[in-house]
């Protein structure tokens, strides 16, 4: 008991939010750099032998430069075990994000210095404070210009409500920054530029706030600016209370480039230092389970087929959330209904997977998916059986009916669209008695679909005939008397199918047929969620 209570207390596990381009993979990379799991961050690897980022895994990411999958990277600081869970930036992979936030206890909100709050950040944003996630602020790219950092904290404020303590701050006219100071430490740190571009750990100058080499080397002017600004955010700025920022109310605030490395180490000691230990979590009967329960217990985000070419296999990542886990462990899972083996547990050190003999709360395992496990499936020790709660699901808005082009291909095809499903990629429907080999398959992001294309193509060796259709709104249609569903009046522009639990949803054109529909039809009512009733 006492063993598992050190190991929960040494675990943080969050996830990095972002607009695409603020620097993810980039800060990602560095804390992997300081954690020593790497030793030359990509940056300059990716200019000097076009290799790419380490956590970018699918072949597609690397053509468009985007992260499209989320993946889980693990390493150790100074007797931490830190689990990053990355997220995908680009919105049409929102769902995957949204469910990887469900995995963490924290989030690093990254921010361009010279941009700001950006859209993408906005809606990441209220996902993690619907959720009371505790939200570290870092803003990224001080290197280069960048705006004034009070109108930046101002814009927290305005835009995303949130308040901001600056633990570090800016030294510098705006947009030209030198360095930092450290508003604990009360301590100046200035850049040394060591020509490496940010791949090694950097140097830096550090002294006090009256150290007079450190006054030499900024003037006078800068340093009287710096000691007003400290000033006027001593007296007129928040206090810091982690209270708040527990509650997601007050977010600690630094300023850093993750390119140049500066600032970064700063923020992941401090970062470790007042970010949450692995939280309870919430089950679906509404109890709370705390992570020092002796019992195992574990929900699965994410799914993932194909990570690797070279073996054609299959992944379910899963959070712990109390007890240990074993190799070689049984479980039972709760959807299935029984007792399972956890079999090849491995852990994600960077480019390297590794087994896992032992883990703890708040680890993220990836474990061997003979097909059986999905989105958001409760795994515990015999003795618990425990469900946690529901994970959120999304209407999709852009549909295709897809085909094999092949007919000889067919049987790949129907295993890439149903492995593809399970892993919450896409969402299938069917449509009953029309004869044809062909599913709707639903997404949020029109990009989602290019990845359905290429990954059956490269994974299954199966072409697609793809049509995108007209209809924009899926709803799931509920009636107490299912007659009702099947002879559903007024549909002349919309669609009856079904999906992969054979529940019924309707697809039509715009929010104004479905008024229409409704109207004919009493006793019919139409859910965004599935619902199991
Ligand atoms: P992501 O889309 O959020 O993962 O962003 P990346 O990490 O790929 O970074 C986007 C671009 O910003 C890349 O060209 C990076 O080299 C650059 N970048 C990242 N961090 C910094 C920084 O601290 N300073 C500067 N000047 N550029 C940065």
């Amino acid at each position: 008991m006492q063993e598992l209570l050190e190991k929960i207390e040494k675990r943080r596990t969050f996830a990095i939010i972002s607009h695409p381009d603020a620097g993810k993979t980039t800060l990602t990379e560095k804390l992997l750099l300081y954690g020593g799991a790497i030793h030359l961050a990509g940056s300059v690897k990716a200019r000097k032998s076009n290799k790419h980022a380490v956590s970018d895994w699918m072949e597609i990411e690397k053509q468009r430069g985007i992260s499209v999958t989320s993946s889980v990277l693990q390493f150790d600081y100074a007797g931490h075990r830190v689990n990053i869970l990355d997220t995908p930036g680009h919105q049409d992979f929102s769902e995957d994000t949204y469910r990887t936030l469900m995995a963490a206890d924290s989030a690093v909100m990254l921010i361009d210095a010279a941009k700001g709050v950006e859209p993408q950040t906005k809606k990441l944003f209220w996902v993690c404070h619907r959720r009371k996630l505790p939200i570290f602020t870092f803003v990224n790219k001080l290197d280069r210009y960048g705006r004034n950092p009070f109108d930046l904290m101002a814009e927290l404020e305005q835009v995303l409500g949130i308040h901001a303590y600056p633990i570090n701050w800016p030294i510098g006219i705006d947009g030209n920054y030198k360095g930092v100071y450290d508003r604990i430490k009360k301590q100046i740190e200035l850049f040394e530029d060591d020509n490496s571009h940010g791949s090694k750990i950097l140097k830096s100058t550090t002294g006090s706030l009256d150290d007079p080499q450190i006054i030499e080397a900024l003037g006078q002017e800068l340093y009287d600016n710096l000691c007003n600004d400290i000033e006027l955010l001593d007296l007129a700025g928040d206090e810091f209370d982690m209270t708040r920022v527990n509650n997601g109310e007050l977010t600690p605030l630094f300023f850093g480039s993750a390119m140049t490395n500066f600032g970064v180490r700063s923020f992941l000691e401090k970062f470790l230092e007042l970010s949450p230990q692995p939280q309870p979590r919430i089950l679906q009967n509404g109890e709370i389970l705390d992570p020092s329960t002796e019992e195992f217990s574990a929900f699965v985000f994410k799914i993932q087929a194909n990570m690797n070419p070279a073996h054609r296999d299959r992944i379910a990542f899963m959070r712990i959330c109390s007890g240990v886990f074993e190799k070689g462990m049984s479980v039972y899972h709760k959807q299935g209904g029984k007792v399972v083996k956890l079999s090849q547990p491995q852990q994600f050190l960077a480019q390297e997977r590794t087994i896992v003999e032992k883990a703890y709360p708040g680890d993220i395992i990836g474990v061997f998916d003979p097909g059986i496990f999905g989105i958001g499936d409760s795994l515990s020790d015999e003795k618990m059986k425990v469900q946690f709660e529901d994970f959120p699901v999304f209407p999709p808005e852009i549909f295709a009916r897809v085909q094999p082009k092949d007919s000889l291909k067919r049987k790949q095809f129907v295993k890439g669209i149903t492995q593809l499903a399970q892993e919450g990629a896409i969402q299938v429907f069917e449509q009953k008695d029309i004869g044809i080999e062909s599913f709707i398959v639903g997404v949020v992001g029109v990009l989602q679909l290019e990845v359905l294309e290429y990954r059956l193509i490269n994974e299954y060796s199966a072409q697609l005939l793809m049509n995108q259709l007209a209809y924009t709104v899926a709803r799931w249609v509920y009636a107490e008397d299912k007659k009702l569903i099947d002879n559903i009046k007024g549909l002349d522009s919309g669609m009856l199918v079904y999906d992969q639990k054979d529940r019924p949803v309707i697809l039509v054109n715009n929010e104004w047929s479905l008024n229409w529909i409704l109207e004919r039809n009493p006793g019919i009512q139409f859910l965004t969620v599935p619902s199991d009733v």
